[in-house]
């Protein structure tokens, strides 16, 4: 007899693109760090929507502001106000210590934002002559899946049969001070990086890096991007990773926890000098900004502040990452990570690993082939980690 979860995943599979190779299981319900399959099984959430789900599941205050603001309005367009792009302006603005914020939807389209803004700035600001911007990207990045985007990939899976490609980019190995000295030109408008790497493994670059890239940046009249789309919001066990190194970018990306895990919303965030740089009609989007989208990101940064996540993450990570590292197993190469963003790196593929822990409930996936990632939803609490625990010692404990 066929299952309700067979024959779901089997009309996926029917129409829908390969683009996605997913863990055989369906959820069709969730909560907090808990989801369910359609036969009533219970699954614990490691993987958060790839760290898009800080705040949990369906968090009962990011529910109610997405029900509330439904009643009202859900879309004007950029071509009237609402009443609600304001305050969420403020309230971003006073989180990054920016002055200036612009909204998206994706996170590959906050980043094309800051693309397109820092080539501005180095042509109207910078004096840079006419199309010989550059900006300087890493080895392994990971920064979204739009052609410009996956332009600057060092991934051959992510460009193959996409060309041509934007040109424009430089790639210097990840965390390389001198590469990137020797990288940046006169016609630099930037250093676009993510803090630690989340899609290459949770890599982080070498201590001092941030700090020193940031000096090295401002020295040379470079804008420092920091991409913190996954490592925002408390995941690391900081607001934002950067802040490890007490580093101020010149600009934010963010996206995925800035929705709560309920509504895709993505915003730059820089100073008018930067940002500045749009007139009307020179970039936008329909959904961008939208009064649905602000009241969801407006609760899910309450919820942050409320809930005390960030310093959650930081306590929980750390207790989580001592007893991972105390996992004596040859296989294991390596238990990296800050906050609840920690990847175990294994000496051979990670992903029949991830099948059995699905196999006792627990929900992970694997990153780069051979590092399994375990970030879950900030909320969860040190009893839910602790049944967590117990069963990653049983699938990894030799
Ligand atoms: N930048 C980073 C660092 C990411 O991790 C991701 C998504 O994984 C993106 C950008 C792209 O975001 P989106 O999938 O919302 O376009």
């Amino acid at each position: 007899s066929t299952t309700k979860t067979h024959d779901i995943i089997e009309k996926t599979e029917k129409f829908g693109a390969k683009n996605y190779h997913p863990l055989p299981i369906v959820i069709s319900k969730a909560e907090g760090v808990w989801v369910e399959d359609p036969e009533g099984n219970k699954y614990m959430d490691m993987l958060s929507a790839y760290s898009a789900l800080n705040q949990g599941h369906r968090h009962p205050k990011i529910i109610q502001a997405l029900k509330d603001q439904a009643d009202k309005v859900t879309l004007t367009s950029r071509a009237f106000h609402s009443d609600k792009l304001g305050e969420f302006y403020e309230k971003l603005s006073m989180l990054t210590g920016k002055n200036m914020i612009l909204p998206m939807n994706t996170g590959a389209e906050a980043v094309e934002t800051a693309i397109k803004a820092v080539r501005r700035w180095a042509y109207d600001v910078k004096k840079v002559p006419d199309n010989q911007a550059e900006i300087i990207v890493s080895e392994g990045n990971f920064h979204g899946r739009t052609t410009t985007i996956t332009s600057f990939s060092s991934d051959e899976a992510y460009k193959r049969g996409f060309g041509p490609f934007t040109p424009g980019f430089k790639i210097i190995p990840y965390g390389d001070i001198e590469a990137l000295r020797k990288a940046i030109t006169p016609n630099t408008a930037a250093f676009m990086t993510e803090p630690i790497q989340g899609e290459a493994g949770i890599l982080m670059p070498p201590e001092g890096f941030l700090k020193q890239a940031r000096e090295l940046c401002k020295e040379n009249n470079v804008l420092f991007i920091a991409d913190e789309i996954q490592t925002g919001f408390g995941r690391t066990g900081k607001m934002f990773a950067s802040d490890w190194e007490d580093v101020k970018p010149d600009m934010y990306i963010m996206g995925k926890a800035l929705g709560g895990g309920v509504f895709p919303i993505s915003a730059v965030a820089a100073d008018r000098e930067i940002l500045g740089v749009f007139e009307p009609g020179s970039h936008g989007s329909t959904f961008g900004g939208n009064p649905l989208g602000c009241a969801v990101a407006i609760a899910a940064l309450e919820v942050l502040e409320e809930e005390n996540l960030v310093q959650r993450s930081l306590e929980m990570g750390e207790y989580f990452k001592q007893k991972l590292q105390k996992i004596e197993n040859p296989v294991i190469k390596e238990v990296r990570g800050r906050g609840l963003f920690i990847g175990v790196e294994l000496t051979e593929a990670a992903r029949p690993y991830c099948e059995a822990l699905k196999e006792l409930g627990l929900l992970c996936k694997e990153t780069h082939e051979t590092t399994i990632r375990f970030a879950p939803p900030l909320i969860i609490s040190k009893e839910d980690l602790d049944w967590a625990i117990e069963r990653i010692y049983q699938v990894l404990k030799k």
